[in-house]
């Protein structure tokens, strides 16, 4: 049965409310001699599957650098599609600017993930042709939105015409709408003046309200889509998960 894998329990809702796109920060930075720098492939992979069996997370985060992809940045993507296929977990990936939303997509589709299995996120900051948008939702990806209170890349009424472009394209059904929060902009870390986790439903909804976006679309995009993105059926452990020597877990 499928379920969302959340760090205390798996959930099988019919509909959540979610944010789909937040950032914990357990520790600043990435040391030079941080061990995603110096794992094989193979290790890298038993730690990514490890990391969703032992609960510490429900989806494999990955980030595309600009083009073409370097040595190890296909290493790392590499284990992130292993430890996809031998989980079902799905992939949430960073697109950031100069990377082709449909080039690293099938990437992880021609080795095997299905493009369902696939969050691609920040293409609203970061690819402005929305044709590439349309044909990878239209290939079965999810498009994580989360430029929305973030007037340094663009406004929210931008960023509602392009949700509003994709609905009208019959894509509703692929998007999530998420705050790329940082402690920064979350009001319980002190900070009074910042949007908080409640401006997507108190501010960013309305305005698309406001738009005409019909209220089942609203559900549809921010209670219906965060379960099917984020709901996956864990297979059973394989042998080929294994683990980093001295790795403690
Ligand atoms: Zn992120």
């Amino acid at each position: 049965m499928k379920s969302i894998r959340t760090v205390l329990a798996d959930i099988s809702p019919p509909a959540i409310f979610s944010h789909c796109h937040e950032h914990l920060w357990i520790k600043r930075g990435a040391p030079d001699d941080c061990p995603v720098f110096s794992l094989s492939e193979e290790e890298l992979t038993g730690c990514f599957c490890r990391d969703i069996r032992n609960r510490r997370c429900g989806l494999i985060k990955a980030a595309a650098e600009a083009e073409p992809m370097s040595g190890h940045s296909r290493l790392l993507h590499t284990a992130a599609t292993r430890a996809s296929l031998l989980t079902n977990a799905p992939v949430l990936c960073h697109i950031d600017r100069g990377v082709n939303p449909l080039s690293r997509l099938a990437f992880y589709t021609d080795l095997g993930v299905a493009a369902e299995s696939m969050i691609l996120c920040r293409c609203d900051r970061a690819v402005y042709d929305l044709s590439l948008h349309i044909a990878a939702a239209s290939q079965g990806a999810f498009l994580e939105y989360d430029t929305i209170a973030r007037p340094k890349y663009h406004s929210d009424d931008t960023e509602c015409r392009i949700i509003a472009r994709l609905i009208a394209e019959g894509l509703g059904h692929r998007l999530l709408p998420g705050l790329d929060t940082t402690r920064e902009r979350l009001r319980a870390y002190n900070n009074p003046d910042a949007p908080g986790l409640s401006y997507l439903r108190e501010c960013f909804l309305p305005r698309l309200r406001r738009a005409g976006i019909a209220e089942e679309r609203l559900r549809l995009i921010t209670e219906v889509n965060p379960v099917s993105a984020f709901s996956f059926a864990l297979k059973p452990q394989q042998y080929k998960e294994r683990p980093p020597s001295g790795d403690p877990t």
